[in-house]
């Protein structure tokens, strides 16, 4: 039998057993980790309000045949303000449904949970937590080995400094030129400038990234292909979308098509 603690984001819960939950977490130490704690639908007082997803919290663990058996978990930080925020809770929501279907189970990995715990530190005060998300999605990417070199079209080779239009897919990691676009491949038209930020980001730590400014017409492209990115990886559909639509019903996210290509070329255009 194995005891150990670590710090960690919940993920998500759910009932398991008569009695107990099944609570998932994000640790720098562990990658993605399940847990039980057991009797925690029986006593309150044992678990209480510790298991809200999105939550910082330490855990006191033991492994045992194969089972992670949560011992105790304090709450170390409940982003309370955040919660009373419906904008900024969807775009925690969001972040925390791609980190628990991205992440690995079981892996050390301590640069998504830094990433993570950041990320709901920023949407907290930031005036601008939709940039915030944009920022940590494309740092998610990176870090989890998905984002390519932005450096030249991926067909004719034709180096990126050189135009000033260029269209990505994000899915499949590809960058071409104007004249090796296709219309319905889902791709997303981006400048040079937005480019080369990006590019920026792998050569500067995480702290410098939440300074980069990507321009505000640049952000519905980019949020739709990372968002592409996920579905086309995982085979699921974002869940906290349909949450994020509900918020803004009329306003909010309006999926407004671009040109007649699939429906993934949709932009998500989540500001009022
Ligand atoms: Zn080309």
């Amino acid at each position: 039998m194995k005891r150990f603690e670590t710090d960690a984001i919940v993920l998500s819960t759910c009932d398991h057993a008569e009695s107990d939950r099944l609570v998932t977490f994000h640790s720098a130490e562990f990658g993605r980790l399940r847990g039980i704690a057991k009797g925690a639908r029986r006593s309150k007082k044992r678990f209480a309000n510790v298991f809200e997803p999105c939550s910082l919290v330490r855990l006191e663990c033991r492994e045992k045949n194969s089972y992670i058996w949560i011992e105790a978990c304090k709450l170390v930080e409940p982003y309370l303000p955040m919660r009373t925020d419906i904008e900024k809770w969807a775009y925690a929501a969001l972040f925390s449904e791609i980190v628990l279907e991205m992440v690995p189970e079981g892996e050390p990995h301590p640069a998504p949970f830094i990433l993570h715990k950041e990320t709901l530190d920023r949407l907290e005060r930031d005036k601008d937590p939709e940039h915030v998300l944009l920022l940590a999605l494309l740092r998610f990417q990176l870090l989890m080995g998905y984002m390519p070199e932005l450096e030249e079209c991926a067909i004719c080779r034709r180096a990126l400094k050189t135009a000033r239009k260029w269209f990505w897919q994000p899915a499949q990691g590809k960058l071409v030129c104007t004249d090796h676009f296709s219309p319905d491949s889902g791709y997303i038209a981006l400048d040079t400038g937005t480019l080369a930020l990006i590019n920026y980001m792998r050569k500067i730590p995480l702290e410098k990234t939440w300074r980069l400014r990507m321009r505000r017409e640049m952000r519905a492209p980019l949020l739709t292909g990372l968002l592409d990115w996920f579905r086309y990886h995982t085979r699921k559909e974002i869940q906290s979308i349909k949450v994020l639509e509900q918020i803004f019903p009329s306003c909010g996210i309006s999926s407004s098509i671009v040109g007649s290509g699939p429906a993934r070329q949709r932009h998500y255009q989540i500001r009022c």
